[in-house]
């Protein structure tokens, strides 16, 4: 058993002996439902229509485009096809998600950059992948996205953002933004006009997105919102002394606040849909498929009165867009069950009819665009946090927070040692409680006893891949140059 296994086993005895002998409820069982159905089916005079057959999609677009769509720190919460109602903000990312299937609960493993974007590249956990942090690299043998469909004779392009100084390997052309997303759009079309489009394409976009400080959305912010008088901006500066001094945000600060991040994700939108735009003159998308998500999503002052999101365990950091646009799959369906980023890689591996890497934590997720309604519980959601044995486990709407050593992060330079405190434990039913304000670890330590069993459970399962982890280690100059871009080590 590993450490993490240890200490979790150790919360879990220690939580056993004061769990109440309450018997556990049950649902209505198989044979009641059947019961009730033979019934209603007994009134009936007429037999329903068969349901037609989910369509077989496991490598049903083999040899056919992918463009994979990756948007730093956009919340789920905040794109209106999945319920946001405050403002118009997703237009062009809610078009193309109509078009497909998405999951209004997706789960990045970690609420940072790099180990998360690495576990959809390669369909493992950060602690499968090596890159714990932002600034390592992927081991030169990992199989990866790029690399196993360059195998499969793909021409791969990615056009980044950010996140440029890790081992990219696998792709015939590579270029890197800087933050400035237009240039993101101009490369990933001109690498289009120069490829041969009668051969596969793989294009990866990922944006900058409204990530702090949110200059995405310009000056939009203030026409959003045009009564607001008081200090926040859309600057590094003014963002990052709210958490230095601190200065306290009262309520209409952080109404400004949601504001200023929205213009960054209207903006953002406006570039997805400027690609494309520029995709659809260029690919025949009756043989492309497309995969929109996010790394991580944002605390905007909900937890511990932080801005940013490398800190966070929650749902405001870890929830996150995740859609899949399948030619011959009809769309606009959307799947309730708990999925995570770990599950693209093999999704697209299924979908393309090619083979699995040995050791993957994801599964696909084909079952699920074949048959969206499909029943059940889903699978569990985990995420992991560095080195430290910081982790969230999640198993239908119960989302357990564990911190078996309290660790106190330091989420950012110049802030108060305990900026961010997290509970050693914490208790969540997120189907009653989605901003995770009301932690009932105290009221329900037998369903702590089962997640805590889960997690430990889910970790001893996971399998080690061959030819170890990613393991270049952050150096001073891109550092400096993280930092430039908003980002801090965290
Ligand atoms: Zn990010």
């Amino acid at each position: 058993m590993n450490a993490l296994g240890t200490a979790t086993r150790e919360i879990a005895s220690h939580t056993a002996s004061s769990m109440s002998s309450q018997p556990n409820l049950r649902l209505l069982g198989p044979a009641s439902l059947l019961t009730a159905l033979v019934m209603l089916g007994a009134v009936s005079c007429t037999q329903p229509e068969p349901a037609a057959p989910p369509p077989g999609l496991s490598g049903s677009v083999a040899g056919y485009n992918v463009v994979l769509i990756s948007i730093d720190t956009l919340r789920a919460d905040r794109l209106n096809s999945l319920g946001y109602e405050t403002r118009v903000t997703s237009e062009r990312m809610d078009e193309l998600m109509s078009r497909g299937v998405s999951f209004a609960q997706a789960s990045a493993p970690r609420s940072l950059t790099w180990p998360s974007l690495a576990s959809v590249l390669t369909g493992l956990y950060p602690s499968g992948h090596g890159l714990i942090a932002n600034g390592y690299s992927l081991a030169d043998d990992q199989p990866t996205l790029p690399r196993l469909l360059k195998d499969a004779g793909y021409q791969t392009g990615a056009f980044l953002s950010n996140m440029c100084k890790a081992n990219h390997t696998g792709w015939d052309s590579f270029a890197c933004a800087g933050g400035v997303d237009k240039k993101v759009n101009d490369s990933a079309l001109a690498w289009l006009d120069e490829v041969d489009t009668s051969q596969p394409v793989l294009l990866w976009a990922h944006y900058f997105g409204p990530h702090p400080p949110y200059y995405n959305g310009g000056e939009l912010a203030r026409q959003l919102d045009p009564d607001y008088t008081g200090e926040l901006l859309p600057k590094k500066w003014a963002l990052d002394r709210v958490m230095t001094e601190p200065v306290e945000l009262d309520e209409r600060d952080v109404q400004h606040l949601d504001a200023i991040y929205d213009a960054a994700v209207i903006g953002t939108d406006r570039f997805v849909g400027r690609l494309l735009d520029g995709v659809a003159e260029r690919l025949d998308l009756e043989r492309t498929v497309f995969v929109l998500l996010s790394d991580h999503g944002e605390d905007l002052y909900q937890h511990n009165e932080y801005i940013y999101h490398a800190c966070s365990p929650y749902q405001t950091s870890l929830h996150v867009p995740l859609a899949f646009v399948v030619p011959g799959r009809s769309g606009d369906a959307q799947v309730q069950q708990p999925v995570e980023l770990v599950d693209v890689l093999p999704t697209l591996l299924d979908l393309l009819g090619l083979e699995q890497p040995g050791c993957q934590h994801g599964s696909s997720l084909v079952p699920y665009l074949e048959r969206p309604t499909r029943g059940g519980a889903g699978k569990p959601a985990y995420s992991q946090y560095g080195e430290q044995k910081i982790r969230t486990f999640r198993e239908a709407n119960w989302k357990l927070v564990v911190n078996p050593d309290e660790y106190l992060p330091v989420c950012m330079a110049n802030t108060p040692p305990d900026l961010y405190p997290i509970p050693q434990i914490g208790l969540y039913d997120l189907a009653t409680d989605p901003g995770e304000t009301n932690d009932l670890s105290q009221a329900h330590p037998e369903r702590v006893g089962e997640l805590l069993d889960g997690l430990s459970r889910h970790e001893e399962s996971l399998c080690v891949p061959r030819g170890g982890t990613g393991t270049n280690a952050i150096d001073d100059e891109l550092r400096k140059e993280l930092e430039a871009l908003g980002y801090v080590a965290g």
